[in-house]
């Protein structure tokens, strides 16, 4: 009895039942379970008790969190009810939202991994398709607003934006930097978005907010500003570095320019493919990728210059706060 309750902590199955763990044949863990008494015959999407329809599509499966590195499944039966507001339906489970493929626990994790890293990285990391994490995080979004107070007590938030269907939509979502949770989501990105959830968040709360972390964007900034009077509003490491290697590969395009126009060939040909040398951080250079860099050392200055500077703001980010802020204004001197 013991292990199955250990199974169901395992794949979040909460106090559903265990009946029985078994090797599946791709050497997947499934474990199948069934709701408790009072978690059945209700409505997918209302979950009001119904009267029962029929059986549905006999066993299902939903897709866990790993086990490790291997797969793991829930599995249950999946019947339908009928229900006076929405028809014939299938259950819903306490395990998973209505009506994903995929667990609760499953579906948190790919929507925090979402927003801290890229959607690519998501997909591989879950070994799910890329098109999936854009509708896990719309039911995420969806499923947000229903659930205890994810607003209360917010004192360092960011806000950022992510784009899914390849790009052609864009939501809006609030992270809580403390607990590390989504706790806020909403389609567009635009001032209006901004301002909507500050207004859920309301006025005594917007003032309780000592940080906001964001990219530049002023439809972020302006708003922040307006109704966040004791924030302080600070621009991601990742968007900084951003900007600076763009900077660094607006001069690097000058010089290659400059040098192709007063005739200089050979100096154009050995700056063309040292983007990536540019690019990249120093510890990932190649060998060759090395040489170009001590290359451009030698003979074009201002490119190199460029690169220290970028190189440098990455530094500052790995020091110490106290490092940080004298390195800080000695590369805003250096810089200026
Ligand atoms: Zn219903």
């Amino acid at each position: 009895m013991r292990k199955r309750r250990v199974w169901a902590g395992l794949l979040g199955l909460g106090a559903a039942v265990v009946e029985d763990v078994y090797c599946g044949d791709q050497g997947e863990v499934v474990v199948a379970a069934r709701p408790r008494a009072r978690e059945r015959d209700l409505c997918g999407v209302c979950r009001r008790r119904c009267p029962g329809f029929d059986l549905g599509e006999g066993r299902r499966r939903w897709r866990a969190l790993d086990l490790g590195s291997t797969l793991a499944y829930v599995e249950a039966w999946a019947p339908r009810v009928s229900c006076p507001e929405h028809g014939v339906v299938v259950c819903a489970v306490p395990w998973a939202r209505h009506p994903s493929r995929f667990t609760r626990a499953f579906e948190d994790q790919v929507a925090w991994l979402a927003v801290h890293c890229s959607k690519s990285a998501t997909a591989e990391l879950m070994r799910i398709a890329w098109r999936t994490v854009g509708s896990i995080i719309e039911r995420v979004v969806a499923d947000t607003g229903r659930e205890i107070d994810l607003l209360a007590g917010l004192r360092r938030i960011g806000i950022d934006e992510i784009s899914h269907r390849k790009g052609q939509r864009y939501i809006t979502v609030v992270i809580d930097h403390d607990t590390g949770r989504l706790v806020w989501a909403s389609p567009g990105r635009d001032r209006k978005t901004v301002l909507s959830f500050l207004d859920e968040l309301g006025e005594e709360r917007c003032e309780q907010i000592r940080l906001v972390s964001a990219d530049m964007a002023a439809w972020i900034a302006g708003p922040v500003a307006e109704r966040c009077p004791n924030a302080v509003l600070c621009i991601d490491a990742f968007h900084v570095i951003q900007g600076a290697t763009d900077a660094l590969d607006q001069v690097r395009r000058d010089v290659w320019n400059e040098a192709r126009r007063s005739g200089q060939d050979q100096l154009a040909h050995r700056l063309k493919g040292a983007r990536y040398a540019l690019w990249k951080n120093p510890e990932n250079l190649t060998g060759r990728q090395q040489a170009k860099l001590a290359d451009i050392q030698h003979t074009n200055r201002r490119l190199y210059r460029a690169y220290l500077l970028k190189e440098q703001l990455r530094q500052i980010y790995r020091l110490p706060a106290d490092t940080a802020i004298a390195l800080l204004d000695r590369w805003i001197a250096w810089g200026i």
